[in-house]
């Protein structure tokens, strides 16, 4: 028995010494495993993003001092927590949702996520959440860090704001145009969703911009824009594609749509601007585009909206156009009428007509306005100056035209002055032709070459030409005076109406825009201007021809405001050479 006892206690102390050393060995283990804990911490305390380490069951093990900072806790009271004690649940879902990925894919994932706190605050952070593998090869939970990007998020925001808005007026610039118009034709039903496309171009706002000042003008673009962005729907896009260049994009907005809220935007945008105690009135020109008819792409709907817009321009602006075939059509023969021209200069398919010009006291012929025609043949019609007079301008072809004008002018002349019809006859005269020496020499040329007093040519100038001011001009000017033509301004009153120039020029007449003579018995502004203008040429010793007077009652207006000279239909439309002779006698006046 003794040695049974002596056994068992010598076992039962063995394992108490192996116990012992046991929990020496554990003592040391955990020693050691406090020593690495507390090294980690540090380390991972170190790291300036929120730092953590997660079970399987999404629970805390562990967290950095960013972390426990950011929430406000200790340590103590985050571990063995879920994000749903930290997080709003909407968000702790979200995290769950991600934890679980990593779980379950062994994968890591980044991501950049908003966070909106209490209050709605909204914050943006960057996370990286990765497996924990443990040795035997099971994932054991999740370690993860994030990183507050708000800072830079908002510095992208604002960047990507400035890359998709024009710096005046805050709208949208091309490239949020194109990718708005982009998403919106990838979402859409081909058959039954139309856009429309409106590019709008502010009618003289050239004028503002370089006769008052820029600050002026920018302060106007930015009313306008304001307006307009006022007046439309939250989906439609407006955009400022230029300097008062504005486009309006209108999802599910077919033409009939589009042209009553066009309608609507001039009548809106027409009400005046006050800036500095000065009120604009500003209107516009309008063209319409609708997809899928007028074009399938943004630029090509684009276009096809500033051809109408185009269009509206040269119908005389404040107007709205729709696109249409016949408007494309239009715009290629434009193009093409350069060339068109020459061929027709050789193909003598220009020719002059002269209106009578009438004293209207006597009712006498005082002299004529050359007006140029082109009928072009291979169209088969006359082609307006109103058409290809700009055009020509804009090529420089207006140079070889207008000497053929003054040309055929003087031939004509002198063909009368040896017939004994001595008469007068104007010439319109556009601006680069002044700046050309050549005008001036041309003119003696001519004068010369066909035996034609200098007192039988009269030039048609606009203001603008004059108002120019500049040494070249005023000196060509000068050498035609000496030549003993004489000069009157043409489409009076629509232009700057700066007068200073009127002392500085021997200008013997003012002609006063058919836009002021039009039913001027019906209109007080007209008669207002006109009478103004007559006033004022009055005081400057100047006579006064009013154009475009089309019936009796604009005559009697003219008369009573005491305009001398007439011209227009109501006495003859402008006539063929052939067909003025009879009025070229003595005895011809016209019954007034
Ligand atoms: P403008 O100099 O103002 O010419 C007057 C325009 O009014 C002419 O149009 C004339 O035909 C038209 N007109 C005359 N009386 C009446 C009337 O009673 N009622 C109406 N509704 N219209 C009337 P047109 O011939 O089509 O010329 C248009 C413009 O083309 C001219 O305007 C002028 O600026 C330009 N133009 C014409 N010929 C020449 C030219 O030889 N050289 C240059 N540089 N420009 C020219
Ligand atoms: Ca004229
Ligand atoms: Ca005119």
């Amino acid at each position: 028995m003794d040695w049974v006892l002596l056994i068992v206690s010598l076992t039962l102390a063995l394992s108490v010494v192996a116990l012992l050393w046991r929990v020496r060995q554990l003592q040391n283990h955990l020693q050691h495993l406090k020593v690495r804990r507390s090294h980690f911490q540090a380390l991972v305390d170190s790291i300036p993003d929120l730092t953590w380490v997660k079970d399987l069951d999404s629970r805390f093990l562990m967290v950095n001092r960013q972390f426990t900072k950011a929430f406000g806790l200790t340590s103590e009271e985050i571990l063995g927590k879920t994000d749903f004690d930290l997080s709003e649940s909407e968000q702790a879902k979200k995290y769950l949702e991600d934890d679980l990925l990593v779980i379950n894919t062994r994968q890591a994932i980044h991501r950049e996520e908003r966070i909106t706190g209490e209050g709605g605050a909204e914050s943006w952070a960057e996370t990286v959440k990765v497996p924990i593998i443990g040795p035997d090869g099971n994932v054991e939970g999740t370690a993860g860090m994030a990183r507050d990007i708000s800072e830079r998020k908002r510095a992208e925001r604002h960047i990507n704001h400035l890359a998709h808005h024009d710096t005046l007026t805050n709208l949208p610039n091309r490239t949020l145009l194109e990718r708005r118009v982009k998403r919106y034709l990838q979402n859409h039903d081909e058959d039954t969703d139309h856009l429309a496309v409106m590019f709008i171009d502010l009618d003289n706002f050239k004028v503002i911009n370089d006769t008052i000042n820029h600050h002026v003008g920018d302060n106007i673009l930015i009313e306008l824009a304001n307006r307009l962005r006022s007046l439309v729907r939250k989906d439609d896009t407006v955009a400022r594609i230029g300097g008062d260049e504005f486009v309006v994009v209108l999802p599910y907005t077919d033409v009939d749509e589009a042209s009553a809220i066009a309608e609507k935007l001039r009548k809106e945008l027409l009400l005046p601007i006050h800036y500095e105690a000065i009120s604009f009135e500003i209107t516009f020109s309008l063209g319409i585009a609708i997809y899928p008819e007028d074009g399938t792409d943004c630029w090509g709907l684009v276009q096809n909206a500033d051809l109408a817009m185009y269009h509206s321009k040269q119908a005389g602006k404040n107007r709205i156009t729709v696109f249409s075939r016949q408007l494309a059509d239009r715009s290629i023969r434009r193009m093409t009428l350069d060339s068109r021209m020459k061929e027709a200069l050789l193909k003598e398919e220009f020719s002059l007509r002269y209106q009578p010009k009438v004293d209207i006291e006597s009712g006498r012929l005082i002299g004529f306005e050359a007006l140029l025609r082109w009928f072009d043949s291979s169209a088969n019609a006359f082609v307006s100056p109103l058409e290809f007079i700009p055009a020509a301008e804009q090529s420089g072809f207006i140079l070889t035209l207008g000497e053929w004008v003054i040309d055929t002018v003087t031939k004509q002349l002198q063909r009368w002055n040896e017939k004994g019809f001595v008469t007068k006859v104007a010439i319109n005269v556009s601006a680069i032709q002044v700046h050309q020496n050549t005008l001036v020499q041309t003119i003696k040329d001519k004068l010369k070459q066909f035996g034609v007093s200098g007192s039988q040519i009269e030039l048609e100038l606009t203001e603008s030409i004059i108002m120019e001011n500049s040494d070249r001009i005023i000196d060509n000017l000068q050498k035609i005076l000496d030549q003993g033509v004489t000069i009157s301004i043409d489409d009076f009153g629509t232009g700057y109406s700066n007068l200073a120039y009127l002392s500085r020029f021997p200008v013997s007449t003012l002609k006063i825009d058919r836009a002021f003579v039009e039913k001027i018995d019906q209109r007080q502004d007209g008669r207002r201007i006109a009478q103004a203008i007559v006033e004022m040429a009055r005081s400057l010793g100047l006579e006064v021809i009013a154009e475009g007077v089309e019936t009796g009652e604009e005559l009697c207006v003219m008369r009573e405001i005491g305009v001398q000279h007439v011209q227009g239909y109501l006495f003859d439309k402008p006539l063929m050479a052939a067909e003025i002779e009879d009025r070229l006698k003595e005895s011809w006046h016209y019954s007034l």
